[in-house]
């Protein structure tokens, strides 16, 4: 199974990508944390994309899609994965469906995972007094708020026209989130006729409602169903070129041509 989670920073897509990975067997990639990762052990890439990172703006897409090509590679041959944070705009979601749609690797289902901006400040917060993340700070989550909010109604649109996109209420406590996922990733494999799960279902490790990794001390508030809204795939009618790859495959060109952040 290949799939993709959107939502705004703080929406929960770190923890329930942990727990669908668990779930179904397949590898969890984040692009957040791989870059964080570059940081921390001073990499070329990790110095380059530092400045950006700590100020909440987006890292230059051919050095995302650089860093994703191995992991996504090898999670593929492992039986599939679920992409946290990848893509953000449109241009990456084209370059990496330019890339993976040839291969048959690219992602068959995306999940938007939605919540109100007030709970994801008062969630990103709490996280970063706790992690000291340093983008966990008011000024910039509220930059990484508005970054995400430029792109996300042409992304989410992107893929309701090309796969299977299943909407649903972050706000809800974790563990009615995962479940709804759960249901709804099921329903949808069930319709795209994929296969069965590679490795046996994990059982879901239940949180107390106030453990969200993204809210260790701020429980859900709003109440009412998790909504969730599978869309029937649709063809694709992105442009494919036979020259692009994981690398240098971003729309603005790649990552050698790219300012650094
Ligand atoms: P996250 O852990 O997903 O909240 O990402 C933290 C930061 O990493 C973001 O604010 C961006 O600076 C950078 N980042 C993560 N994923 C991407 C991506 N797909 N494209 C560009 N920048 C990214």
């Amino acid at each position: 199974m290949r799939l993709l989670l959107i939502g705004p920073p703080g929406s929960g897509k770190g923890t329930q990508a942990v727990r669908i990975a668990q779930h179904y067997g397949i590898e969890h990639i984040s692009s957040g944390d791989l870059l964080r990762h570059h940081v921390a052990e001073g990499t070329t890439i990790g110095r380059t994309v530092a400045a950006c990172i700590h100020r909440g703006d987006l890292v230059p897409d051919g050095i995302v899609m650089d860093i994703l090509r191995k992991p996504v590679e090898a999670a593929t041959r492992r039986g599939g994965y679920i992409l946290d944070g990848f893509p953000r705009t449109v241009a990456q979601a084209q370059a990496a469906y330019r890339v993976a749609g040839p291969l048959g690797t690219g992602v068959r289902i995306a999940v938007y995972l939605t919540a109100g901006r007030r709970q994801l400040m008062t969630r990103l917060l709490a996280r970063g007094a706790q992690s000291g993340r340093t983008d966990d700070t008011e000024q910039v989550i509220s930059h990484r708020l508005d970054v995400f909010d430029a792109a996300a109604k042409p992304l989410v649109d992107y893929y309701h026209h090309r796969e299977t996109l299943i909407t649903i209420d972050g706000e809800r406590p974790i563990d009615d989130v995962t479940r709804t996922m759960i249901d709804h990733l099921d329903q949808a494999r069930r319709q795209l006729g994929l296969p069965e799960h590679p490795t046996p279902p994990q059982p879901i490790v239940e949180h107390p409602r106030d453990a969200c990794r993204c809210s260790p001390r701020q429980p859900s508030t709003r109440t009412g169903r998790a909504g969730a809204t599978p869309v029937p795939a649709t063809h694709d009618k992105a442009p494919r070129s036979p020259h692009d790859g994981w690398t240098h495959t971003a729309a603005h060109g790649g990552h050698a041509d790219e300012p650094p952040c």
